[in-house]
């Protein structure tokens, strides 16, 4: 086991790279971002059978009918969260599944709040991110439909399952300032969105198509 994996650990140094260079070409430009993606094995945050394919620009399965999301997307959406502000103190994700986007905003921003509705998979996500000694999260099984007030107002939420329509509660849990970044619509057709909170109402700017998993209600 261990030896398999530090034969993926071997050839992932080129394929990383090869990664991060699509990246690039997609238009992902913000340097910290591209670094850390190229330092964070993604492979580890697969099942051994698809670790090979970890660097390939593709959604991959996860288990439990859920896909981790494709590097571009996770780059994507990590630079629209960060654009907002040189520094995010509180964040909170919608839908840790792997923990792969989760480690990624971990070593961007000081502290993610993730939550997750199917347990079995964020037991998993919480022993990679311990593994890579990642302790700057927190997380929550719990449908993410209503946010995690515990710990709000966040000055960023970025949201890994598409809801047709953007659930009020995570609205009512940004600071003033603070964005969302949310995929919103149906099975059909989805929007990326930036949401940002203003004093008195919230900006929306409708971004490019994307397929995400449906945001489903309920805890499993
Ligand atoms: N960024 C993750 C994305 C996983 S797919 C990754 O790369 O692995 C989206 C995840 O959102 C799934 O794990 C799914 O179970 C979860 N999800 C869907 N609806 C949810 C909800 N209402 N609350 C919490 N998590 C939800």
């Amino acid at each position: 086991m261990i030896q398999s994996l530090q034969g993926i650990g071997m050839t992932s140094l080129r394929t990383r790279e090869r990664m991060i260079n699509r990246l690039m070409d997609q238009g992902i430009s913000s340097n910290k971002i591209l670094d850390v993606m190229r330092n964070t094995p993604r492979h580890i945050f697969m099942d051994e059978a698809l670790a090979s394919r970890a660097y390939e620009d593709t959604a991959l399965p996860i288990g439990y009918n859920q896909t981790i999301s494709q590097p571009y997307i996770v780059a994507k959406m990590t630079e629209l969260l960060l654009a907002s502000s040189d520094r995010l103190t509180k964040v909170l994700e919608i839908g840790t599944g792997c923990g792969y986007q989760t480690a990624i905003l971990a070593q961007l921003v000081d502290h993610v709040y993730s939550v997750e509705r199917i347990a079995p998979l964020q037991k998993k996500a919480k022993d990679r991110l311990w593994g890579l000694k990642l302790k700057n999260v927190s997380f929550l099984h719990s449908d993410g439909g209503w946010g995690w007030p515990d710990h709000a107002p966040y000055d960023g939420i970025l949201v890994a399952a598409a809801p047709p329509e953007v659930p009020v509660m995570l609205l009512q849990q940004m600071a003033v300032g603070g964005v969302m970044i949310i995929p919103v619509g149906n099975g059909g057709s989805q929007q990326l969105q930036r949401i940002t909170r203003t004093e008195n109402s919230y900006e929306v700017e409708k971004l490019e198509p994307v397929v995400f998993v449906p945001f489903l209600s309920g805890r499993k």
